[in-house]
């Protein structure tokens, strides 16, 4: 009985030890173990952008990628539709989530389906998310007074369940674009007056 309890004693130590071990990460480590599992899955043709980039080019759309000119580098610069496409990774640009909110000195976070923000070195991640936030906010106000569009494509609408819902939806969303640049503008009295002024 004794022995068997001590045995548990170990295997309740040994746990705990291992859990403590697990948490040593600290910011840092998970910064670098996220990071490399972002590169992996988020480098120049991650996969999530090769969703999109596959399934605008199958439906007859043409871009160019990563504009170096344009602020923010967006994923894909369709020229013709005058509109930039950036895919997200729902963890680095907090998707869905609200942020921040501090309550007697502590963090109320609503994280979403998508973004969850860790329970270790909270402040630090959130810090990480809200920059990211604002960056791509600032960015998408200048590329609109340069008269681009901007869409935001989710990573977590790119999952193959909802895939091809969120290829159809970005393909009508550019038609429409398309449409209202090209649309004939109304027949306006005053500019055809101008115009026969300006006659001989
Ligand atoms: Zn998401």
């Amino acid at each position: 009985m004794n022995n068997l309890s001590k045995q548990q004693r170990h295997n309740k130590a040994a746990i705990k030890q291992e859990k403590n071990d697990a948490c040593i990460g600290s910011a840092e480590h998970e910064l670098a173990r996220r990071s490399a599992n972002m590169s992996a899955i988020h480098s120049k043709d991650t996969k999530p952008e090769m969703v999109v980039r596959r399934g605008l080019w199958r439906m007859g759309f043409r871009y160019r990628l990563n504009h170096k000119r344009l602020p923010g580098h967006p994923d894909l610069v369709l020229t013709k539709y005058r509109t930039c496409i950036f895919v997200n990774g729902c963890f680095w640009h907090g998707h869905n989530v609200a942020l921040p909110q501090m309550n007697k000195d502590e963090w109320i976070i609503e994280n979403s389906a998508c973004c969850k923000i860790p329970k270790t070195n909270t402040e630090f991640w959130i810090k990480k998310i809200v920059r990211n936030q604002e960056r791509d906010l600032e960015v998408k106000h200048k590329l609109n007074a340069m008269g681009w569009n901007c869409i935001t494509v989710w990573e977590c609408e790119l999952k193959p369940a909802k895939r091809e819902e969120t290829l159809k939806s970005l393909a009508f969303t550019l038609n429409e674009i398309f449409l209202n640049r090209y649309r004939i503008k109304p027949y306006r009295e005053q500019e055809s007056q101008n115009n026969m002024a300006a006659e001989p």
